[in-house]
């Protein structure tokens, strides 16, 4: 199985009916005022209707980010 076909079967379907497409984007948010860009994060995106989803995997690596970055200006 190709790789690319793997990928948009884990994102599914979108509820307008459209299929998620797979695409690598740059996320760039602020955390504590401070802003951090992830790179290469792999995002679903709705060539219908523009929504977009990410992994559960992707989801988590965000929130850990987060946490970190929390507990880095902490110390
Ligand atoms: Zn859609």
């Amino acid at each position: 199985m190709l790789p690319d076909v793997a990928a948009a079967l884990d994102y599914g379907r979108c509820p307008c009916s459209g299929v998620y497409q797979h695409r690598a984007v740059e996320v760039r948010m602020t955390v504590s005022g401070k802003i951090v860009v992830l790179t290469d994060v792999p995002q679903g995106s709705c060539p219908t209707c523009g929504s977009r989803v990410y992994k559960p995997e992707v989801l988590e690596r965000i929130e850990s980010l987060m946490k970190a970055t929390r507990f880095e200006r902490r110390l």
